[in-house]
């Protein structure tokens, strides 16, 4: 009889050779533009949280108060003894930030876009879905059991023919888009994506994960900086990038919340978020509601590393970017842990990403409204030195 967990140990072992294993790394301390990592001080070019707002004091304070008041779990799902008050407000100050009727908070953005797909499109169906969304995108086309087609990267071209061919054989049809790409930094051709939904009679759903609270002027996403908002489509997202907490929603009409309630796996069968999570997502929509000027020097520090990389490391090609996500590719993952390893040494934190989360492997950097004009220097400086003397990835450009 042969072991039937041998398989694992080969498994690992080949994942290993190509040089695709992971592990997790602690930090210590709270987060910030520079954290204690294994240790080590690093400027943080890692992170999520855009506006800084995970180590605000207003957000500890709010949720610590949550805790105080109604305990550490919300002890049942949302249908049951899991709702709140706080979650309803939540939701509120969601929609209201969207500008649409109705918004549901899940328990991860990863669950949003799961429960969302899933309760839309069945076996009759037809879903488009860019080469590069997100993983909760895909598995949730996959868990759909609708037909899943992908488009390439951001073609309306080749969605408008895969339309023209398919769109007949199925009822209903769901095109499902991130809008900053997560690993890439640029972002979706939404008006165009808008009106192909229109003319082949599609639901469009738009995952603004990495968006809100970054991008449009009140910082409600890329619906609104394309103009878009009180279109009718379908909007996700996260609690947990920009908004320093836990969760994630979907945003839309009342209808579609109703019905969401109703046919949401995801939602109807886990425990409501906890009263710590809302609370701190509650206190952070409101500050980037009200105070408009962490999202502008968020905007500031993306301009200025641009144009510091544009001056000082002309070579170093960095893939189209809209976003503050900037990533530059390496030909190898060997060559993009080599870079995100030297890059560790000298203090920076901005990580090698590789297959299979990405196609290519590439380091990427995030930046935080709370990065200082001298930590944006050191990482550059540290980029220069890194290219002069590593041979692998000057031959890059
Ligand atoms: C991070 C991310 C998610 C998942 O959100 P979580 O709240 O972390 O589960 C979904 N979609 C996209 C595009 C993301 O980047």
């Amino acid at each position: 009889m042969t072991d039937p967990y041998a398989w694992l140990e080969q498994s690992l072992a080949t994942i290993h050779r190509a040089d695709w294993y992971r592990s997790v790394q602690p930090i210590n301390g709270r987060p910030g533009a520079t954290v204690v990592l294994a240790g080590q001080e690093v400027i943080n070019f890692a992170s999520n949280d855009y506006l800084g707002l995970a180590g605000d004091e207003r957000l500890m304070a709010a949720a610590t108060a949550a805790i105080a008041e109604f305990g550490t779990g919300s002890t049942g799902s949302r249908l049951l003894s899991g709702h709140r008050q706080l979650h309803r407000e939540l939701e509120e100050a969601i929609a209201s930030t969207k500008q649409t009727e109705d918004s549901l908070v899940f328990s991860s953005g990863y669950l949003a876009n799961l429960g969302a797909i899933t309760a839309l499109v069945g076996k009759r169906d037809l879903v488009l879905s860019d080469q590069y969304n997100h993983s909760s995108l895909k598995n949730g086309a996959i868990l759909s059991s609708a037909a899943v087609v992908e488009y390439p990267h951001c073609d309306i071209a080749v969605l408008k023919t895969q339309l023209s061919e398919q769109r007949q054989n199925y009822r209903r049809c769901l095109i499902l888009t991130d809008s900053v790409f997560s690993m890439d930094g640029d972002l979706c051709p939404l008006p165009a994506l808008l009106d192909l939904a229109d003319q082949f009679s599609c639901m469009l759903l738009v995952d603004e994960a990495h968006a809100t609270g970054v991008i449009g002027k009140t910082g409600a996403g890329c619906v609104e900086h394309f103009g878009c908002t009180g279109k009718q489509l379908i909007q996700v997202g996260t609690l947990s990038k920009a908004l320093g907490s836990l969760g994630g929603y979907v945003a839309g009409s009342s209808l579609l919340i109703d019905f969401l309630r109703n046919r949401s796996p995801s939602w109807i069968y886990t425990t409501g978020l906890s009263p710590a999570d809302t609370a701190a997502a509650l206190a952070a929509i409101k500050i980037v509601q009200q105070e408009p000027q962490h999202r502008a020097q968020l905007w500031q520090n993306v301009h200025y590393l641009k144009n510091l990389l544009q001056q000082q490391l002309p070579n170093l090609k960095l893939l189209p970017s809209e976003s503050p996500i900037l990533c530059f590719q390496l030909p190898s993952a060997t060559d993009a842990l080599k870079a995100g390893k030297q890059l560790r040494e000298a203090g920076i934190f901005a990580p090698a990403i590789r297959p299979p989360t990405v196609p290519t492997s590439r380091i990427r950097i995030s930046l935080m409204a709370t990065h200082e004009a001298a930590h944006i220097e050191k990482l550059v400086a540290v980029l220069k030195d890194i290219n002069y003397t590593d041979h692998e990835l000057s031959k890059t450009n």
